[in-house]
Protein backbone atom coordinates (compact mmCIF):
# COMPACT_ATOMS: atom_id res chain seq x y z
CA UNK A 1 0.00 0.00 0.00
CA UNK A 2 2.61 2.74 0.86
CA UNK A 3 5.88 2.94 -1.74
CA UNK A 4 8.99 4.07 -1.04
CA UNK A 5 8.16 7.44 -2.14
CA UNK A 6 5.41 7.83 0.22
CA UNK A 7 7.22 6.58 3.21
CA UNK A 8 10.11 8.98 2.25
CA UNK A 9 7.59 12.01 2.43
CA UNK A 10 5.74 10.70 5.67
CA UNK A 11 9.28 9.72 7.30
CA UNK A 12 10.92 13.01 7.20
CA UNK A 13 6.75 14.75 7.73
CA UNK A 14 6.37 17.34 10.93
CA UNK A 15 3.34 15.14 11.62
CA UNK A 16 2.92 12.35 13.35
CA UNK A 17 1.68 10.13 10.63
CA UNK A 18 0.03 6.11 10.63
CA UNK A 19 -1.69 4.05 8.34
CA UNK A 20 -4.28 1.33 8.53
CA UNK A 21 -5.29 -0.98 6.20
CA UNK A 22 -9.06 -1.66 5.71
CA UNK A 23 -8.43 -4.49 8.74
CA UNK A 24 -7.60 -1.65 11.07
CA UNK A 25 -3.59 -3.08 11.10
CA UNK A 26 -0.86 -0.23 11.23
CA UNK A 27 0.90 -0.89 8.26
CA UNK A 28 2.91 2.60 8.87
CA UNK A 29 4.53 4.36 11.68
CA UNK A 30 6.80 7.48 11.07
CA UNK A 31 9.58 9.34 13.38
CA UNK A 32 7.43 12.22 14.41
CA UNK A 33 4.88 9.38 15.98
CA UNK A 34 7.51 7.68 17.81
CA UNK A 35 8.41 11.10 19.14
CA UNK A 36 5.07 12.14 20.25
CA UNK A 37 3.85 8.70 21.80
CA UNK A 38 7.33 6.90 22.91
CA UNK A 39 6.58 3.83 20.50
CA UNK A 40 8.63 2.89 18.20
CA UNK A 41 7.89 1.30 14.56
CA UNK A 42 8.32 -2.00 15.71
CA UNK A 43 6.07 -1.97 18.73
CA UNK A 44 3.16 -0.52 16.57
CA UNK A 45 3.63 -2.08 13.28
CA UNK A 46 2.00 -5.00 13.05
CA UNK A 47 -0.38 -4.25 15.65
CA UNK A 48 -4.38 -3.38 14.91
CA UNK A 49 -5.83 0.01 15.98
CA UNK A 50 -8.05 -2.11 18.01
CA UNK A 51 -5.50 -3.66 20.13
CA UNK A 52 -5.70 -0.35 21.46
CA UNK A 53 -1.58 0.23 22.22
CA UNK A 54 -2.36 3.91 21.57
CA UNK A 55 -4.86 4.33 23.60
CA UNK A 56 -6.90 7.19 22.92
CA UNK A 57 -9.45 9.05 24.29
CA UNK A 58 -11.57 12.20 23.61
CA UNK A 59 -12.21 14.88 26.38
CA UNK A 60 -14.84 13.10 28.19
CA UNK A 61 -12.43 10.35 28.59
CA UNK A 62 -13.86 7.97 26.42
CA UNK A 63 -12.25 5.22 24.85
CA UNK A 64 -11.95 5.58 21.29
CA UNK A 65 -9.53 2.93 20.01
CA UNK A 66 -12.06 0.30 20.94
CA UNK A 67 -15.12 2.00 19.88
CA UNK A 68 -15.77 5.24 18.42
CA UNK A 69 -12.26 5.80 16.56
CA UNK A 70 -12.26 8.44 13.98
CA UNK A 71 -10.58 6.30 11.50
CA UNK A 72 -12.62 3.80 12.20
CA UNK A 73 -15.31 5.94 10.31
CA UNK A 74 -13.20 6.97 7.94
CA UNK A 75 -12.57 3.27 6.44
CA UNK A 76 -16.31 2.92 6.65
CA UNK A 77 -17.60 6.23 5.04
CA UNK A 78 -14.74 7.78 3.23
CA UNK A 79 -14.96 11.40 4.69
CA UNK A 80 -11.93 13.04 6.12
CA UNK A 81 -12.10 13.72 10.10
CA UNK A 82 -10.94 15.66 12.60
CA UNK A 83 -10.59 15.18 16.21
CA UNK A 84 -9.10 16.52 19.16
CA UNK A 85 -7.87 13.44 21.66
CA UNK A 86 -5.68 12.16 24.10
CA UNK A 87 -3.09 9.70 23.50
CA UNK A 88 -1.37 7.99 26.39
CA UNK A 89 2.44 8.40 25.82
CA UNK A 90 4.62 5.11 26.49
CA UNK A 91 5.27 6.75 30.08
CA UNK A 92 2.11 6.74 30.79
CA UNK A 93 1.14 10.54 30.70
CA UNK A 94 -1.56 11.95 28.55
CA UNK A 95 -0.64 14.30 25.39
CA UNK A 96 -3.26 16.36 23.86
CA UNK A 97 -3.04 15.82 19.76
CA UNK A 98 -5.02 17.23 17.35
CA UNK A 99 -5.69 14.46 14.18
CA UNK A 100 -6.86 14.33 11.16
CA UNK A 101 -7.87 10.71 9.27
CA UNK A 102 -7.98 11.03 5.36
CA UNK A 103 -8.93 7.31 3.55
CA UNK A 104 -6.38 5.53 1.30
CA UNK A 105 -7.77 4.83 -1.80
CA UNK A 106 -7.01 2.47 -4.78
CA UNK A 107 -6.86 3.42 -8.51
CA UNK A 108 -10.41 2.09 -8.62
CA UNK A 109 -11.74 4.51 -5.76
CA UNK A 110 -12.27 1.85 -3.42
CA UNK A 111 -10.87 2.30 0.54
CA UNK A 112 -8.37 -0.04 1.15
CA UNK A 113 -7.17 1.85 4.59
CA UNK A 114 -6.59 5.25 6.44
CA UNK A 115 -4.07 7.43 7.29
CA UNK A 116 -4.26 9.41 9.89
CA UNK A 117 -1.97 12.97 10.45
CA UNK A 118 -1.43 13.77 14.24
CA UNK A 119 0.52 16.71 16.43
CA UNK A 120 0.29 18.06 19.40
CA UNK A 121 -2.04 20.85 20.46
CA UNK A 122 -1.16 24.39 19.92
CA UNK A 123 -2.81 25.15 23.66
CA UNK A 124 -0.07 22.50 24.70
CA UNK A 125 2.75 24.42 23.28
CA UNK A 126 0.81 27.53 25.18
CA UNK A 127 1.29 26.32 28.66
CA UNK A 128 4.42 25.24 28.41
CA UNK A 129 5.72 28.47 26.93
CA UNK A 130 3.90 29.78 30.09
CA UNK A 131 5.90 28.01 32.21
CA UNK A 132 9.16 28.98 30.90
CA UNK A 133 8.19 32.49 31.02
CA UNK A 134 7.27 31.85 34.59
CA UNK A 135 10.47 30.02 35.15
CA UNK A 136 12.27 33.02 33.68
CA UNK A 137 9.83 35.29 35.33
CA UNK A 138 10.96 33.89 38.37
CA UNK A 139 14.81 34.61 38.66
CA UNK A 140 14.88 37.76 36.70
CA UNK A 141 14.95 40.96 38.00
CA UNK A 142 12.69 43.52 35.46
CA UNK A 143 14.24 46.86 35.63
CA UNK A 144 17.71 45.34 34.77
CA UNK A 145 17.30 42.05 32.58
CA UNK A 146 19.83 40.80 35.03
CA UNK A 147 19.74 37.06 37.13
CA UNK A 148 17.99 38.32 40.55
CA UNK A 149 19.12 37.43 44.21
CA UNK A 150 16.98 34.56 43.83
CA UNK A 151 19.00 33.06 40.78
CA UNK A 152 22.01 34.17 42.26
CA UNK A 153 22.07 32.86 45.56
CA UNK A 154 21.66 28.85 44.18
CA UNK A 155 23.79 29.86 41.67
CA UNK A 156 26.60 30.64 44.29
CA UNK A 157 25.07 27.46 45.96
CA UNK A 158 25.95 25.12 42.92
CA UNK A 159 29.32 26.69 42.47
CA UNK A 160 30.27 25.89 46.17
CA UNK A 161 29.27 22.11 45.89
CA UNK A 162 31.26 22.30 42.52
CA UNK A 163 33.98 23.66 44.94
CA UNK A 164 33.47 21.09 47.53
CA UNK A 165 33.53 18.11 45.24
CA UNK A 166 36.64 18.97 42.85
CA UNK A 167 37.86 22.27 43.95
CA UNK A 168 36.69 24.11 40.87
CA UNK A 169 37.94 27.46 42.32
CA UNK A 170 36.05 30.21 42.03
CA UNK A 171 35.17 34.22 42.71
CA UNK A 172 32.32 36.64 44.32
CA UNK A 173 32.23 39.87 43.40
CA UNK A 174 30.20 42.66 45.47
CA UNK A 175 29.68 45.83 43.58
CA UNK A 176 27.85 49.12 45.26
CA UNK A 177 26.91 52.23 43.22
CA UNK A 178 28.88 55.07 45.04
CA UNK A 179 26.65 58.24 46.25
CA UNK A 180 23.38 56.59 44.14
CA UNK A 181 21.13 58.23 46.98
CA UNK A 182 22.35 61.49 45.59
CA UNK A 183 21.98 60.30 41.90
CA UNK A 184 18.44 59.87 42.61
CA UNK A 185 18.19 62.79 44.77
CA UNK A 186 19.76 65.26 41.68
CA UNK A 187 18.12 63.78 38.94
CA UNK A 188 15.20 62.02 39.87
CA UNK A 189 14.08 58.45 40.69
CA UNK A 190 13.80 58.17 36.69
CA UNK A 191 17.24 58.44 35.42
CA UNK A 192 18.46 56.59 38.77
CA UNK A 193 16.60 53.55 37.09
CA UNK A 194 18.45 54.29 33.77
CA UNK A 195 21.59 54.36 35.84
CA UNK A 196 21.47 50.98 36.60
CA UNK A 197 19.25 49.63 33.33
CA UNK A 198 22.64 51.22 31.49
CA UNK A 199 25.69 49.78 33.74
CA UNK A 200 23.99 46.39 34.00
CA UNK A 201 24.31 46.37 29.92
CA UNK A 202 27.63 47.19 30.56
CA UNK A 203 27.88 43.80 32.47
CA UNK A 204 26.64 41.76 30.07
CA UNK A 205 28.38 42.93 27.54
CA UNK A 206 31.64 41.89 29.38
CA UNK A 207 30.63 38.44 31.06
CA UNK A 208 32.21 35.46 29.94
CA UNK A 209 29.99 32.52 29.22
CA UNK A 210 30.64 30.74 32.50
CA UNK A 211 30.76 33.54 34.95
CA UNK A 212 27.34 35.55 35.64
CA UNK A 213 26.49 38.89 37.28
CA UNK A 214 22.96 39.73 38.63
CA UNK A 215 21.30 42.38 41.02
CA UNK A 216 21.70 41.80 44.61
CA UNK A 217 18.81 43.98 45.26
CA UNK A 218 18.30 48.28 45.20
CA UNK A 219 22.14 49.59 43.43
CA UNK A 220 23.92 46.17 44.46
CA UNK A 221 25.67 43.59 42.23
CA UNK A 222 27.27 40.29 42.73
CA UNK A 223 29.06 38.65 40.25
CA UNK A 224 30.57 34.92 40.06
CA UNK A 225 33.58 34.08 38.15
CA UNK A 226 35.47 30.98 37.59
CA UNK A 227 38.76 32.25 38.12
CA UNK A 228 42.08 30.14 39.12
CA UNK A 229 43.83 32.57 41.65
CA UNK A 230 43.22 35.44 43.52
CA UNK A 231 45.14 37.73 41.05
CA UNK A 232 42.86 36.77 38.21
CA UNK A 233 39.97 37.81 40.22
CA UNK A 234 41.64 41.18 41.21
CA UNK A 235 41.79 41.80 37.52
CA UNK A 236 38.12 40.81 36.96
CA UNK A 237 37.20 43.37 39.74
CA UNK A 238 39.56 46.03 38.43
CA UNK A 239 37.67 45.48 34.79
CA UNK A 240 34.48 45.66 36.81
CA UNK A 241 35.41 48.86 38.62
CA UNK A 242 36.86 50.41 35.22
CA UNK A 243 34.28 49.61 32.55
CA UNK A 244 31.62 51.05 35.09
CA UNK A 245 33.67 54.82 35.71
CA UNK A 246 34.10 54.89 31.92
CA UNK A 247 30.28 54.42 30.87
CA UNK A 248 27.97 57.18 29.97
CA UNK A 249 23.86 57.12 30.59
CA UNK A 250 22.87 59.40 28.41
CA UNK A 251 19.34 60.88 28.85
CA UNK A 252 18.15 63.67 26.44
CA UNK A 253 21.39 66.07 26.57
CA UNK A 254 22.55 64.75 29.62
CA UNK A 255 25.46 62.56 30.41
CA UNK A 256 26.03 61.63 33.71
CA UNK A 257 28.93 59.08 35.09
CA UNK A 258 29.06 56.53 38.25
CA UNK A 259 31.04 54.68 40.20
CA UNK A 260 31.19 51.69 42.68
CA UNK A 261 32.92 50.24 45.21
CA UNK A 262 34.01 46.23 45.16
CA UNK A 263 34.54 43.89 47.53
CA UNK A 264 36.11 40.20 46.25
CA UNK A 265 36.70 37.22 47.79
CA UNK A 266 38.23 34.03 46.42
CA UNK A 267 37.19 30.58 47.76
CA UNK A 268 40.34 29.04 48.26
CA UNK A 269 39.76 27.11 51.74
CA UNK A 270 36.35 24.81 52.70
CA UNK A 271 35.05 27.21 55.55
CA UNK A 272 35.12 29.97 53.04
CA UNK A 273 32.14 28.64 51.36
CA UNK A 274 29.58 29.82 54.38
CA UNK A 275 31.13 32.99 54.73
CA UNK A 276 31.93 34.07 51.28
CA UNK A 277 28.82 36.36 50.83
CA UNK A 278 29.13 38.16 54.05
CA UNK A 279 32.94 38.15 53.94
CA UNK A 280 32.38 40.15 50.00
CA UNK A 281 30.14 42.42 51.28
CA UNK A 282 32.71 43.24 54.28
CA UNK A 283 35.33 43.78 51.69
CA UNK A 284 32.47 46.14 49.59
CA UNK A 285 32.39 48.54 52.72
CA UNK A 286 36.14 48.76 52.99
CA UNK A 287 36.10 50.42 49.67
CA UNK A 288 33.78 52.51 50.72
CA UNK A 289 35.49 53.58 54.33
CA UNK A 290 38.96 53.89 51.45
CA UNK A 291 36.89 56.29 49.45
CA UNK A 292 35.06 54.38 47.14
CA UNK A 293 35.66 53.86 43.58
CA UNK A 294 37.92 50.76 44.65
CA UNK A 295 38.06 47.48 45.11
CA UNK A 296 39.20 45.32 48.09
CA UNK A 297 39.90 42.01 47.52
CA UNK A 298 40.20 39.33 50.58
P1 LIG B 1 27.18 54.67 49.19
O1 LIG B 1 28.18 55.29 48.30
O2 LIG B 1 27.63 54.64 50.61
O3 LIG B 1 26.74 53.34 48.70
O4 LIG B 1 25.92 55.65 49.18
P2 LIG B 1 24.53 55.41 48.47
O5 LIG B 1 23.82 56.72 48.40
O6 LIG B 1 24.73 54.71 47.18
O7 LIG B 1 23.86 54.39 49.45
P3 LIG B 1 22.47 54.38 50.17
O8 LIG B 1 22.32 52.98 50.70
O9 LIG B 1 22.40 55.49 51.18
O10 LIG B 1 21.38 54.65 49.07
C1 LIG B 1 21.03 53.73 48.11
C2 LIG B 1 19.90 54.33 47.32
O11 LIG B 1 19.56 53.51 46.21
C3 LIG B 1 18.66 54.52 48.12
C4 LIG B 1 17.57 53.96 47.25
O12 LIG B 1 16.46 54.80 47.15
C5 LIG B 1 18.22 53.79 45.90
N1 LIG B 1 17.62 52.71 45.13
C6 LIG B 1 17.51 51.42 45.49
N2 LIG B 1 16.92 50.72 44.48
C7 LIG B 1 16.64 51.60 43.49
C8 LIG B 1 16.02 51.50 42.20
O13 LIG B 1 15.59 50.43 41.77
N3 LIG B 1 15.92 52.60 41.45
C9 LIG B 1 16.38 53.81 41.90
N4 LIG B 1 16.25 54.86 41.11
N5 LIG B 1 16.94 53.94 43.11
C10 LIG B 1 17.09 52.86 43.89
MG1 LIG C 1 23.86 49.90 48.92
MG1 LIG D 1 25.47 52.72 47.23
Amino acid sequence: MINKQLKYIFDNSYEGVYIIDKYRKIIYWNPIGEKLSGYTVSEVVGSYCHDNILDHIDQCGMNLCKDGCPLDAVLKDGIIREAKVFLKHKNGYRVPINVRGIPFKNDKNEIIGAIEFFNETSEREIVLEKIKNLESLAFLDHLTQLPNRRYLENFIKIKSEEYLLNNQSFGIVFMDVDHFKSVNETYGHKIGDLVLETISKTFLNNLRKNDVIGRWGGEEFAGIFSVKNIKELSIVSEKLRNIVENTEIVYKDKKLKVTISIGATFINNKNDVLGIIENADKLMYESKRKGRNCITIG
